[in-house]
């Protein structure tokens, strides 16, 4: 049985439809709001696809890890490689965590795979109220709650009442909007390419996760698990070139062998170009209205956190709600996960983004030299990778985090 009314979660991403179960899971009864319908839902870019050892642990509390093994890559390993001379800087391994996390491994799983597997959960939870094909187009908040305004795909309008609404909408969040918070940061002026390759590049060296530094085109290589086996690029753009002339499938050739001469050409299944964003909320509440995962904060994709750090937020939220819902504190509660969960954005989330794309694009010889000296001395010493996995697993964000008042 439900515990009082719902909270209206905004979004059936990764983030809204986490947090929607793990409320669930503590008898917050939920309504999930998802502007998608069931027709067009599994039409989405995959996006991110990096799930570390601390988010597989929160996936695990609730369930959804299980669903997800099968159709992901268990990936022990991580490469740094320096293209300028086809060599492997460093390999981190995950086993020195062994003591640290039931799950020394990443998981590559995307994030379409993720809403997937999680929505079938929130649709089986008699908690979960799911409506699909439904627009949030803002809210009304007074001392008791929150009206959510929502409009179906035949125009039909209507008002969903609540006692917070999360708005887990992404970062384009009408939430944020409308509570007239900042977005704070800044937005590269390059885009980032992605394509989709089926290939295996096994055969060269690499391993599931590979990061990849050149001072004039720096790249990502990451396994995805098929049928059909799937592998991603992504490369830096110019902030002038022209998308078509980019996504031309002769350009995409054309780089592709620059990257790897195979002389061949490359069966090409997808591409996209991204612009990349590093902003935080200034705030990730105001009464009874929150933010979450992309809404209140983005980043680069390099380095994989933008997904798990909003999870991270999901199942931070859910306690801090369920606790309110039990009756053990008020709306300050809510204080505490914005301390913790702006703090880890700021200092961990932003600064180890924008530190990975400097790290692989750095274009100074003795720079690059040292960066890359620094790489294997960590990884070749167990007690040293261990603290560099800690942090760049977000083990070490989340023990972080909890230690904030
Ligand atoms: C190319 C690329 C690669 C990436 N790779 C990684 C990676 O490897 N690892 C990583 O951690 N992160 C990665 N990221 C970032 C990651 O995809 C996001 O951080 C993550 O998806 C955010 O989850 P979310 O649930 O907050 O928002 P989203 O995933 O954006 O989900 C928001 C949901 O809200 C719905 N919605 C939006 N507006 C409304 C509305 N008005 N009404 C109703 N519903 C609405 C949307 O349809 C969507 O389903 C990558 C991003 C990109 C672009």
């Amino acid at each position: 049985m439900a515990k009082y009314d719902p909270v209206v979660v905004v979004g059936a991403g990764p983030v809204g439809l986490c947090l929607a179960l793990a409320l669930a899971q503590q008898e917050v009864a939920v309504i999930l709001i998802e502007a998608m319908s069931d027709d067009n839902f599994l039409d989405q870019v995959p996006r991110a696809g990096t799930n570390h050892p601390a988010t597989l642990e929160l996936y695990d509390d609730i369930g959804l890890y299980r669903r997800l093994e099968p159709r992901g890559i268990v990936a022990p390993l991580f490469h740094y490689w320096d293209r300028e001379k086809s060599e492997l800087i460093a390999e981190f391994d995950h086993s020195v965590l062994k003591a640290d996390t039931r799950f020394p491994f990443a998981l590559q799983c995307e994030r379409i795979k993720i809403v997937e597997e999680a929505l079938a959960m929130a649709k089986a939870n008699p908690l979960v109220t799911v409506l699909m094909g439904t627009s949030f187009t803002g809210f009304d908040q007074d001392e008791d709650g929150v009206t959510a305004f929502v409009e179906n795909e035949a125009g039909d309008k209507d008002r969903l009442r609540g006692r917070y609404i999360v708005s887990a909408e992404g970062a384009r969040s009408i939430v944020r909007k409308e509570c007239d918070i900042a977005f704070e940061g800044f937005t590269y002026p390059d885009r980032t390419l992605n394509i989709e390759v089926a290939y295996d590049f096994k055969k060269h060296g690499y391993t599931d996760r590979n990061y990849i530094s050149d001072p004039e085109e720096w790249s990502n290589l990451f396994h995805w698990k098929g049928p059909p086996e799937r592998w991603r690029v992504h490369f830096p753009t110019k902030p002038d070139e022209d998308p078509d002339a980019l996504t031309a499938p002769e350009a995409l050739q054309a780089r592709l062998q620059r990257f790897l001469p195979t002389g061949k050409e490359f069966e090409i299944v997808g591409c996209n170009l991204y612009a990349v964003h590093q902003r935080v909320a200034a705030r990730f509440h105001r009464g009874r209205a929150i933010l979450a995962g992309d809404s209140a904060h983005v980043n680069s994709p390099i380095g994989g956190m933008g997904l798990n750090s909003g999870v991270h937020d999901a199942f931070n939220l859910a306690d801090r709600l369920a606790a309110i819902w039990r009756g053990e504190g008020d709306n300050s509660l809510l204080g505490r996960y914005e301390r913790q969960r702006r703090h880890i954005a700021v200092q961990h989330t932003q600064q180890q983004t924008i530190r990975n794309k400097k790290l692989l694009a750095e274009k100074d010889p003795a720079v690059r030299r040292r960066n890359h000296d620094e790489l294997r001395r960590q990884a070749s010493d167990p007690q040293l990778a261990r603290k560099f996995l800690l942090r760049s697993s977000l083990i070490e964000s989340l023990r972080e985090a909890a230690r904030i008042p």
